[in-house]
């Protein structure tokens, strides 16, 4: 049992010994993480400054508030396709333009 232990842990020490230099990205064990609401708190990150739109001290799930949460502006997109879309009439259907079109060479020449 003594020789497994020795044995995983030798292997252990040979993974850290080999773990390349220069490949790892720079720690921030204490980076800020700034919220849209104001909010900020520290956690650990490759970047030293985060800033998020939303968190748990202004998201509807931990506030128990009913909102919507528009983050990507997907809201007013719609409301503004929504706009554009009211002077838009529906094209005519296949029937009414199948009709317009002459079947034979003799209609054809007729309407000339
Ligand atoms: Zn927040």
């Amino acid at each position: 049992m003594v020789k497994i232990i020795l044995f995983l842990i030798s292997i252990y020490v040979k993974i850290i010994s080999v773990m390349k230099k220069n490949i790892h990205p720079q720690w921030y064990p204490q980076a800020k993480v700034t919220c849209a609401c104001g909010a900020t708190f520290v956690t650990g990150s490759t970047k030293p400054e985060i800033h998020v739109e939303i968190c748990s001290q202004c998201h509807p799930f931990f506030t128990g508030e009913m909102k919507f949460v528009d983050t990507q502006g997907r809201i007013e997109k719609f409301k503004s396709k929504q706009q554009a879309a009211q002077g838009y009439t529906k094209k005519k259907k296949r029937g009414d333009e199948k009709e317009e079109k002459a079947k034979t060479l003799k209609e054809m020449l007729h309407k000339r």
